[in-house]
């Protein structure tokens, strides 16, 4: 089988993930806060909270900007369920914005209008997440102007976008956003097997991020509300989690940032090659905005239904049964039976449900092979004959 994504890992990697080991740290040590600052570097943001996965990256950066009951979080339903769950965590409500019929992104002509309905409703978001889905930047100009004028933050939900870059400039580094979260999960760019981190270049999001995720606690004297006891003491100023990311999985992360900008690369390679090879079929390929470099962790295609005698199942089963690991990024979010169960109805949101009809993820990972794409492609010929 050839999967859709698949982790690069280099015996550089192995080694430095077994110098850990041989040393004297395995947590909390100094690899956590250099992979931190490899990676704020490369993107240039001011802060970098590592943590051991995206979704408890999501979860602080909602408490952080201080999401809790009674407010609302909005997002794309075209997502992975985390992209949304973090504002449940945190005892909010969530809603959905439609995407945008060519870049599958929230189309923010619909955040207008929705944001609008909600002013005179009194229902306007606290948190925005915008989701980069695919890689591809969304329209994070229009989405902070909004942003602006209705008083929402804005989270970028980058975990498909690491190493790509939104008018010229690397995506995380907080032009137009509070805060940036990346996803080092396996199937991502660059992995640390399990792992997250979120950037910010402002300190005090920093900060109670910094706390947020290990219990709260802090040993900084001008956090606490009175004098250390002794040089033992720690307080406890806040409710915080054990969200913190281990020594091995940075020392991964640092090695793998060595590759990021050739991963990218060549998943763009990949990318114009899958153009190319597929202008004949009946189906739509990617479009890529101009005014972006995507990170290209997904290439998604749509089937042209019209056009051929199969179904979107029948195709993506054939594409299952000849070894290609076809996936479908996403399910629309509120389908999912949880979500169902606060209200939404599948016709909310009608681009994303037309989308869900038509998509799939055909394989990308820096790992592919110019062989196996041909056959990828030869495998989609068979199944849309
Ligand atoms: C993978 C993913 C996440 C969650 O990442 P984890 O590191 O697995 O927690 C969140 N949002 C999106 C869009 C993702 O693809």
């Amino acid at each position: 089988m050839i999967p859709y994504g698949k982790q690069d890992i280099s015996q550089a990697d192995i080694d430095a993930v077994v110098s850990v080991l041989q040393s004297n740290y395995l947590t909390q040590g100094p690899m956590v806060p250099k992979f931190e600052k490899t990676v704020a570097t490369h993107v240039g943001a001011k802060h970098a909270l590592a943590v051991n996965s995206a979704t408890s990256a999501l979860h602080i950066a909602c408490l952080a900007l201080g999401l809790g009951e009674g407010d609302l979080l909005w997002t794309t339903p075209v997502t992975f369920v985390a992209s949304a769950n973090c504002g449940l965590y945190c005892g909010a409500k969530v809603d959905f914005v439609d995407i945008d019929p060519h870049t599958y992104n929230l189309c923010p002509k619909a955040l207008a209008a929705k944001l609008e309905r909600a002013q005179q409703k009194g229902t306007l978001p606290k948190v925005l997440v915008a989701v980069h889905l695919c890689g591809q930047p969304c329209d994070m100009e229009a989405i902070h102007e909004l942003g602006r004028s209705y008083g929402f933050r804005i989270i970028e939900d980058a975990a498909h976008a690491i190493g790509g870059k939104y008018k010229g400039e690397f995506i995380g580094n907080g032009r137009y956003s509070d805060i940036t979260v990346f996803s080092f999960h396996p199937v991502k760019i660059v992995t640390t097997a399990e792992g997250g981190m979120a950037l910010t270049n402002d300190a005090d999001l920093a900060a109670r991020m910094d706390l947020l995720r290990s219990h709260g606690v802090t040993r900084d004297q001008s956090l606490m509300t009175h004098e250390p006891d002794g040089p033992w003491y720690y307080q406890q100023v806040d409710l915080g989690y054990n969200y913190r990311m281990t020594e091995l999985q940075a020392a991964l992360g640092v090695s793998q940032m060595e590759r990021l900008d050739a991963f990218v690369a060549r998943r763009h390679e990949l990318a114009q090659r899958y153009d190319q090879l597929l202008a004949n079929l009946p189906v739509i390929t990617p479009l890529q905005n101009s005014d972006s470099y995507s990170g290209l962790h997904l290439y998604v295609i749509r089937l042209q239904l019209d056009k051929i005698s199969k179904s979107h199942r029948q195709v993506f089963e054939s594409l299952r049964e000849q070894g290609i690991g076809v996936n479908l990024h996403y399910i629309p979010v509120h389908t999912q039976p949880y979500y169902q169960a606060m209200g939404f109805v599948a016709d909310d949101f009608p681009e994303a449900m037309a989308y869900y009809r038509e998509a799939f993820s055909l394989p990308m990972f820096q790992g592919l092979t110019n062989e196996q794409q041909v056959e990828v492609v030869r495998a989609l010929e068979t199944a849309l004959a």
